[in-house]
């Protein structure tokens, strides 16, 4: 047994809302059949509307990197050039995820706590094969300026792709409405269901992309053409080529339910609200936002704080968890995670009393 754990507030996964929790004590069911059918049929509608993707995604299991891994590998060819606007920490994982698939990438330079600049973006996609973009960096708390890229993208006749781990459910993001062709996320963050399934979603340009490939990508799992086969031909029995862990799914579809009721904006809303709160108040401690004004994202606040470690030691002993800075900012910043079960004013509050505690402020 685990010794009495604390509330989390990293940088994802989030807690579970008691109702989703309460799934996963049951017993595993069938992953095929007409039960099974319909409620996964239920769960890939309901992610659709919420991604905004008349194309229906996939869900599969494993983590968000995984789901990146496929985005790119179904959609590029080894070889092809892409620019990777150099984001922060998961910015440069974006630019080894396509290295590892022997693409070519195109670096482009950010500064600390700034938006991508799109024009820099611009002057190099031109002659590429694609755009990858972190939407926000979970490093920095940034929200990059996906909408934009991928009109930039688009101008240069090149799919955009994005990484949509720490954004999905807690920004603006709607893959027809802005015109990406695939994004990639997962279910731990601002979907607020357990960690182990990834989501690959895809928009305008994002299935012609992948049609038009010359080979099939080298991958049976990652191949969503085979994940499209099974759920074409095995669509009424078992829509899909692997086992699925059908509790995780099923904890998804009652957190998707409650997302869907409060709606897109509605959800954005009251995050964005929740994260001022937390932002403004670490300010008022001394702890300034890594992001400038106007780019902050809704689900990570990242601060400077001089020394992190032991702000987060404290919080511990006050049976807090949240995040320290992650490579280059490691040691220089401390991190909330503003998601799931956790995310209210009031733990919000709680956090802001025990850090002012701790700095005597
Ligand atoms: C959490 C995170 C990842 C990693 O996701 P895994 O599910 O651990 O693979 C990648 N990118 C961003 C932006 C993230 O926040």
């Amino acid at each position: 047994m685990l010794p009495e754990m604390p509330a989390l507030m990293i940088a994802g996964p989030g807690e579970l809302h008691d109702e989703d929790l309460a799934v996963l004590g049951r017993q595993p069911i069938a992953h095929y059949g007409d039960v099974w059918t319909e409620l996964h049929g239920q769960v890939v509608a309901d992610l659709g509307s919420f991604l905004g993707c008349a194309d229906p995604p996939y869900l599969m299991p494993g983590s968000g990197t995984m789901a990146l891994d496929a985005a790119l590998m179904n959609l590029f060819e080894p070889g092809a050039r892409v620019v990777v606007p150099q984001t922060g920490y998961f910015g440069v994982r974006l630019s080894e995820v396509a290295r590892a698939q022997h693409l070519e990438v195109v670096e482009v330079p950010v500064e600390v706590g700034a938006a991508v600049d799109v024009a820099r973006v611009a002057e190099v996609a031109a002659g590429t094969d694609g755009v990858l973009c972190v939407h926000v960096e979970t490093a920095t708390g940034v929200r990059h300026p996906v909408e934009e890229l991928a009109s930039v993208a688009r101008d240069a006749g090149v799919p955009l792709v994005v990484d949509g781990i720490a954004s999905v459910g807690g920004e603006a993001l709607s893959l027809d409405g802005m015109g990406i062709a695939a994004v990639a996320t997962a279910t731990q963050k601002g979907l607020e269901a357990p960690p182990g399934l990834g989501i690959v979603a895809l928009g305008p340009g994002g299935r012609e992309r992948m049609e038009a490939r010359r080979e099939r990508p080298p991958t049976w799992y990652l191949d969503l053409a085979r994940w499209d086969w099974y759920r074409r031909e095995w669509g009424a029995w078992h829509p899909h080529p692997v086992t699925m862990p059908t509790n995780l799914i099923l904890a998804l579809a009652s957190s998707l339910r409650r997302l869907l009721e409060t709606g897109l904006d509605g959800v954005v809303a009251r995050r964005a609200d929740l994260a001022k709160r937390c932002r403004e108040g670490l300010r008022g401690l001394g702890l300034e936002p890594v992001p400038e004004a106007g780019v902050e994202a809704n689900l990570i606040v990242a601060a400077w704080a001089e020394d992190p470690e032991a702000i987060q030691k404290h919080l511990l002993s006050a049976g807090i968890m949240i995040s320290g800075g992650l490579d280059p900012l490691k040691g220089r910043t401390i991190r909330v995670g503003l998601m799931g079960r956790t995310a209210t004013e009031e733990m919000v509050d709680r956090l802001l009393s025990e850090i002012g505690a701790f700095l005597g402020r």
